[in-house]
């Protein structure tokens, strides 16, 4: 016979695996009804101490799910931070390479101070466009995975390709295909390649695509 504080601890060990395994708020009650059945402390008429420790298994479990972000969610964000990061970084070294160019330039007195200005002036107009398609490009990362979290929140594991007219072989396939009725498992879709070193669950197309996934349940 187990003691209080040892069912107790049980009973917190097992929400724990069962949240983790992510178990709907359904299949976790039937479970913890089974332990205490098993258990021999099911139903009316037990200790209010036997009680409280359901009901606070009840409670565990839902404060554990409301916090678990799941795995493909939590790579999404890191991935797209990375990628926003390195973007900035990027123009950040382009702006560096030209501003130093423009030095040695000056030195060697090859450029008047007008030709310097109009050079600075272009790098830093170039340098803007780069910043706004990074940004750009996060964003709409971001959507999605927000999407994305709703949908596997809810249970979905199947999605199609939506968005205006493609212009990128990648996307212009994958509309076409869904327009025919395909859908793809999220299995399927992390197996996906845009060319782009990118992973089109979270950046569809890459840059600027305006694409994105739409989920449902599917057949599983
Ligand atoms: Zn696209």
């Amino acid at each position: 016979m187990l003691s209080l504080s040892q069912l107790e601890t049980r009973v917190r060990e097992l929400v724990n695996a069962w949240a983790r395994n992510r178990l709907s708020p359904e299949e976790m009650l039937a479970n913890l009804d089974q332990v205490f059945i098993e258990l021999g402390i099911a139903g009316p008429g037990r200790p209010a101490v036997v009680e409280q420790i359901y009901l606070g298994a009840q409670e565990q479990f839902s404060w554990l799910t409301s916090r678990i972000v799941e795995p493909l969610v939590q790579r999404g964000l890191a991935e797209t931070l990375r990628a926003v990061g390195n973007g900035f970084a990027r123009m950040g070294g382009r702006i560096r390479e030209d501003v130093s160019r423009l030095v040695s330039l000056s030195i060697t007195q090859e450029l008047s101070r007008n030709d310097i200005a109009n050079r600075l002036e272009s790098t830093l107009s170039l340098a803007r466009h780069h910043a706004t398609t990074v940004a750009q490009t996060g964003v709409a990362a971001f959507d999605r995975i927000g999407n994305l979290s709703q949908a596997l929140e809810s249970g979905m594991r199947e999605a199609r390709y939506v968005g205006p007219i493609a212009e990128r072989i990648f996307c212009e396939k994958l509309m076409a295909q869904s327009k025919r009725g395909k859908w793809w498992t999220i299995e399927e879709i992390l197996a996906m390649d845009n060319g782009q070193g990118t992973t089109p669950l979270y950046d569809c197309g890459g840059h600027w695509c305006r694409h994105g996934w739409e989920f449902r349940y599917g057949r599983r």
